[in-house]
């Protein structure tokens, strides 16, 4: 994947904003998930969770998760603030991963301002809010790196801390190339298109195979991949594609992150059972299909129904 060097970059959305630096410790932290049948306002939703979700126990889905499978990896980089306004063109996307991150954000953001089921309702996200270590959030606690990429409802902002694709995805095995780095954001957002349509209202059940949770996390992998069919053709807003050459090659990493992230794949390398009944995001197998599903849908938003859809797999 490429940029389209004399595009212009709006990092308008796009903030460091720095972080305790003080590690994630193997303490609980207190995110808020949205409680079963209750408001969602505060739920949080991670593109990959590697908490242990049985330590919840007891059905109390309402409390503070309160242990990770990877607590120990120390992500207690003190990482130095970047700042994102020095990211002008495609160019400087081409050469530097925050640069790159603000290009994919401006695609994402031109891609479903104009995508037809959409455009009534969209505005752009509040913020991509970059951390390290740990952050509060405006409405979704606080959370440390160990959560993952997640978006706030709360807040309508998307939270990162990138010190992520050096650790926990390096230790599910994945490559952070810039098409995955691309794919993480694009699930991301998909959170976002979500909170627009109101989707959210319709998570009741928070975990297991065919939960609601599951299916809110496919519909953001479609909706990733239909974003990632037409990130090519996208234009910006003086009518150029911002993204050029998005390979064969790019879409099979995109693909292999999507296993990578798979709550059975999950599970398996950290040791434990394979357990649908602690599923919040699907197995490998979905994460694939609904991401090749986005990349069929041809545009039309209702291929990606996955609360209507019988079989997620
Ligand atoms: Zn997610």
């Amino acid at each position: 994947m490429r940029f389209n060097a004399k595009a212009r970059l709006d990092a308008s959305r796009t903030q460091d904003v720095g972080g305790s630096g003080g590690g994630t410790g193997g303490g609980g932290f207190p995110i808020p998930i949205g409680k079963a049948g209750g408001g969602i306002g505060g739920l949080i939703v991670a593109v990959i969770i590697y908490l242990v979700v049985s330590n919840l126990g007891g059905g109390d889905a309402g409390g503070a998760l309160s242990d990770s499978a990877f607590a120990d990896s120390s992500v207690g980089l003190s990482g130095q603030a970047f700042d994102y306004a020095t990211c002008k063109t495609g160019e400087d996307a081409n050469n530097s991963d925050e640069c790159a991150l603000v290009a994919v954000e401006n695609s994402l953001t031109d891609y479903w301002k104009n995508q037809a089921q959409v455009a009534d309702v969209f505005q752009p996200e509040r913020a991509i809010r970059v951390f390290h270590g740990s952050v509060s959030t405006g409405g979704c606690g606080n959370a440390t790196t160990d959560v993952g990429p997640f978006y706030c409802s709360a807040d309508q902002t998307i939270y990162l801390d990138t010190a992520f694709y050096d650790t926990i995805f390096k230790q599910l095995g994945g490559t952070a190339t810039p098409f995955v780095r691309a794919y993480v954001i694009a699930h991301e957002y998909g959170h976002h298109i979500q909170d627009l349509l109101g989707t959210m209202s319709k998570v009741k059940t928070q975990q297991g195979k065919k939960s609601d949770s599951v299916r809110l996390e496919l519909q953001a992998d479609c909706y990733a991949g239909m974003w990632a069919h037409d990130a090519e053709t996208t234009p910006d807003a003086e009518g150029n594609a911002l993204i050029e050459d998005v390979t064969a090659d790019d879409i099979a990493q995109g693909i292999t992150a999507a296993k990578e992230v798979g709550d059975d794949y999950i599970q398996q390398r950290s040791g434990g059972a394979v357990n649908p009944d602690q599923w919040t995001h699907g197995s490998s197998a979905e994460r694939q299909h609904w991401f090749a599903t986005g990349m069929q849908a041809n545009d039309d938003i209702s291929a990606c129904d996955t609360f209507s859809a019988r079989s997620l797999d």
